[in-house]
């Protein structure tokens, strides 16, 4: 088949098979990676050691796949309903992780149906699916394709629907006809998601310290979250939405009519309080098909705790007293944090009686008020 046929091939197929949007370039050097070097070497990955390990195999595709010659970019829309309104005692999952099942799993099998196909016409093709998880820039790849521009919140923006979508990426050993690069940025003046972030975690526009973003604190850190940045963080529970929801290039997304991609009951808002009764075992039974998995129920129930701190509720009260028994320190740390801040004597005799048996000095200083 000639590139140009197979091409016009593979777009239609990516469609058929539920992406939304598909574009295609050469497997070059990313345009971007001596930036993302500057990004690794300045320390804004924080935790994500991943990334440093595999800082080489960001230069070329062919780390990824051996004999790389082209990537198809596709993207799927997950933009579905807008938060709910929250009452006390309830938190805030990130829109891209409140769907039904975990999206890797959905876009992976996407992608080994577009592959098989792609196998039936050229059986000679290598390929290999990507969605986050290999050193591959995917955002640098689906501008090279035509697909949009990174904006000042360093997320992918199509100018007709927004940023709401989900990335993920074909490397083949062929050469295919390529789009056009998207070369225009339209953010122009604006700096919405620059204002409006919480935890002001752009270092200026187009630059992301992620130790400081909500997502990367309440997915990806495995410590404590820094006190400076819990009152900052809000409802939210897992990772964060403010830098899209406040883009206007939003507005004009549209919702998906693809149901995996609406809120599970339980996630939309998350009960928080009742979180502090799951043991590990039900926790991997309710969230093991889903992104929250990533942060285990350690991770969850401290972001949970702090949230609870936050929203300052008595009726947190008894399950914040509950996070104080467990046995995960980091549960025990975010929830004497969460304690301290009610005036409440109950709250302060909680903290008085772990003080006389806690012996982890983390927790020891949050039930102090000593943590940094
Ligand atoms: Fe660009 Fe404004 Fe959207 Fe930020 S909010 S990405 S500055 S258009």
């Amino acid at each position: 088949m000639q590139p140009a046929q197979l091409s016009k091939f593979i777009k239609t197929a990516a469609l058929a098979v539920g992406f939304d949007w598909c574009g295609i370039c050469a497997a070059v050097q990313p345009p971007g990676f001596d930036q993302f070097q500057a990004w690794l070497d300045s320390g804004f990955h924080g935790q994500m050691e991943y990334m440093e390990r595999r800082k080489e195999a960001y230069r070329h595709p062919h780390h990824v796949l051996e004999g790389a010659k082209s990537i198809v970019m596709l993207a799927i829309n997950y933009e579905s309903v807008s938060h709910p309104s929250l009452s006390a005692g309830s938190g805030r999952v990130s829109r891209y992780a409140w769907g039904q099942g975990d999206y890797h799993d959905i876009i992976h099998q996407r992608l080994k149906t577009l592959k098989r196909q792609i196998l039936e016409r050229c059986p000679q093709v290598s390929m290999r699916g990507v969605v986050d998880t290999a050193p591959l820039l995917e955002r640098e790849f689906a501008v090279l394709s035509g697909l949009g521009w990174q904006g000042k919140n360093t997320l992918l923006i199509n100018k007709w629907v927004g940023s709401w979508f989900f990335l993920a990426a074909l490397i083949v050993d062929v050469d295919l006809e390529t789009d056009a690069i998207h070369e225009t940025d339209h953010c122009g003046t604006c700096r919405a998601c620059l204002d409006a972030c919480p935890t002001d975690a752009f270092r200026e526009p187009y630059l992301l310290d992620a130790t400081k973003c909500i997502s990367y604190l309440t997915i990806e850190l495995r410590d404590p979250i820094p006190t400076a940045l819990r009152k900052p963080m809000g409802d939210w529970v897992f990772g964060c939405d403010v830098c899209q929801e406040v883009c206007p290039w939003n507005n004009k997304s549209k919702p998906t009519s693809d149901p995996h991609f609406y809120p599970r009951e339980d996630l939309a808002p998350m009960d928080l309080i009742e979180l502090f009764e799951i043991t590990d075992e039900d926790f991997r039974t309710r969230f093991r098909k889903t992104p929250l998995w990533r942060s285990r129920r350690r991770g969850i129930l401290r972001n949970a705790a702090i949230v609870l701190g936050n929203q300052a509720d008595v009726m947190a009260i008894p399950a914040l007293i509950r996070g104080l028994q467990d046995a995960e320190p980091l549960v025990r740390g975010a929830s004497a944090w969460a304690l301290r801040q009610f005036s409440e004597p109950r709250a302060q005799q909680a903290i008085n009686d772990r003080l006389l048996i806690e012996t982890d000095a983390q927790v020891l200083a949050e039930l102090k008020g000593m943590s940094k």
